[in-house]
């Protein structure tokens, strides 16, 4: 099974989950946006239970999601470097793709929130785009 590496900027939180993510989403959400300075968030969704940190304990703050129940976010107190968001609804975690380590080939399967990108996003070809969630997700 393939394992996965990452760590924030400074190196001071390494995190690692085995096998391959359930989803991998480019979210344009306005908080994502914030969160990131750019356009979209690249999040891969990992269950709760595959991730483990393995240095460091990270920052969070928690906001309410659309569910109304809790997004975690999680991210180094040292250099800010956002690491990923602990979806409660759903028990899992949407990974900032950036963080990974080494050549992961990675790419994204949807875009989501598509409605509240910048007029100066341009969207990743052959990928299913959602105004916001898909249908049963989410919701
Ligand atoms: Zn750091
Ligand atoms: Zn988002």
């Amino acid at each position: 099974m393939k394992n996965y590496e990452g760590s924030c900027g400074c190196g001071a939180i390494h995190y690692s989950f085995a096998g391959e993510p359930i989803n991998s989403v480019f979210c344009y959400c306005k908080e994502c946006q914030v969160r990131t300075g750019s356009d979209k968030w690249f999040g891969l969704w990992v269950p709760k239970d595959k991730l483990t940190f393995t240095k460091g304990s990270p920052a969070s703050f928690t906001r309410p999601g659309d569910s109304g129940q809790a997004m975690n976010h999680l991210f180094c107190g040292d250099c800010g470097t956002n690491l990923c968001v602990e979806v409660t609804v759903a028990d899992f975690y949407s990974v900032a793709a950036p963080t990974i380590r080494g050549d992961q080939q990675l790419s994204p399967k949807m875009a989501i929130y598509t409605a509240s990108a910048p007029d100066w996003a341009v969207f990743p070809e052959g990928v299913p785009q959602f105004d916001i969630l898909p249908p049963g997700l989410g919701d």
